[in-house]
Parts: structure tokens; sequence; C-alpha cells
């Protein structure tokens, strides 16, 4: 039992775990903060970012949330296996009800898209001075930066939801926010 295999499982179920670029990117910065020891996921799927983020040092901790029971269910699996349940906590149901008891280095938001602006703002107070916020699929698959109108609906007030929170995140006070053309868009949000 590997990270290949989560990797592998996430492939064959559609279950859209973070792409190679964007993990890259997420580990590396982790790497080069190594004052970053408590993470706060939102949207844990079946524990892969979670996995790659606390095997970067011993010293990290993940609290991940997630709301589908399938794959918390197999997340807890996958923590299990990796021998991780030291360092990842996870607690299955909506990141809306869940209120955490301390404060993070890092808050990696990877959940429901129209609702990042809602996740910002319940979760931001729970973050240290110094600390960041990591957004990610801001692009959505390129969307957000398409001038054509798309046709559907529901689709075309994603877009526009996932546009309202980057502006938000530009104008935001006393944060400062840097946007990387790297795998589907990643945030990255410095709390000051
Ligand atoms: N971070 C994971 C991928 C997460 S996919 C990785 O890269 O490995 C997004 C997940 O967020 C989905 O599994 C979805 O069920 C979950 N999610 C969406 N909205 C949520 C919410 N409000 N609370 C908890 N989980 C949520
Ligand atoms: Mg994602």
């Amino acid at each position: 039992m590997g990270i290949k295999e989560i990797e592998h499982y996430a492939k064959e179920h559609h279950v859209p775990i973070m792409e190679q670029e964007g993990i890259q990117f997420l580990t590396k910065y982790i790497q080069e903060h190594e004052e970053i020891c408590q993470v706060l996921e939102i949207g844990s799927a079946i524990g892969y970012s979670a996995i790659r983020m606390a095997q970067i040092r011993k010293t990290i901790h993940v609290t991940t949330i997630e709301r589908d029971l399938e794959r918390y269910q197999k997340a807890v699996e996958n923590i299990q296996k990796m021998h991780f349940e030291e360092q990842i906590t996870i607690h299955y149901g909506d990141a809306f009800d869940f209120t955490p008891d301390q404060t993070y280095d890092l808050i990696f938001i990877d959940a429901a898209k129209s609702q990042y602006i809602k996740f910002f703002e319940q979760f931001t107070p729970f973050l240290k001075p110094g600390g960041t916020v990591i957004s990610d699929n801001l692009y959505f698959h390129g969307y957000t930066k398409q001038k054509e109108r798309i046709e559907s609906k529901n689709l075309r007030q994603l877009v526009q939801k996932i546009r309202n929170y980057i502006t938000y995140l530009e104008q935001k006070e006393g944060f400062t926010t840097t946007i990387y053309e790297i795998g589907d868009g990643i945030g990255v949000t410095r709390k000051e």
C-alpha cells in the first residue's frame, strides 16, 4: 500500500484529488516554510493530499474534514494503511459544522467551489498571524479565465462564484494574495 495506489484508486473512481502540479506546489510550499506545523484541510476526499502533507515532516499535524461518507471511510482506511493516524485527524461531516479548538499555520481549502468565501470567513479567525490560506481550483478547468459566455446556467453561476472569490481575496484587508497559474490555479493568501 503506497501513495501510488491511492492515486490509482482516485483515477479509477473519479475522485478529484489534487493534480500533480498542484500537489507538488503545495508540498514544496510546506517544505520551504519550516514553521508550518498545524494544518487545517477543508475537503479530504480519500486522504491523498492530507497524507502527502503529513509525509513532509513528522512535526506536521493535519486536521481534515470530509462530508461524503464513502470518501471519508476510504480516507480513514488509507490513513491507517499508511500509518499516519497520529499525524492526521479526520472529521466526518460538513465543514460548516466544525469549530476548531486551536489555531493553524496553514489552511488548505479544497472543497465545494461555490462556498469558498464562506470557508475563508469561517476559518481564517483560526489562522495564526503570518499564516497562509491555500485555495485550489481557482481556474476551475480554465473556465474562470474563459472570455466567451458559458452556456450552462449552473456552470456559469459556479464560475462567477469563483471569480467573486478571487476578487474577494485580492481586496481582503489584512491579507495578501498571489494566484499561481499552476495545476488548476492555486491561490496563496498570507495573513498579515
Ligand atoms: N484535498 C483532496 C481532494 C478534495 S476533493 C486531495 O487533493 O486529495 C473535494 C472534497 O471536498 C470532496 O470529497 C467533497 O465531498 C468535499 N467537500 C465539499 N464541500 C464540503 C464541505 N462543506 N464540508 C466537507 N467536505 C466538503
Ligand atoms: Mg481540488
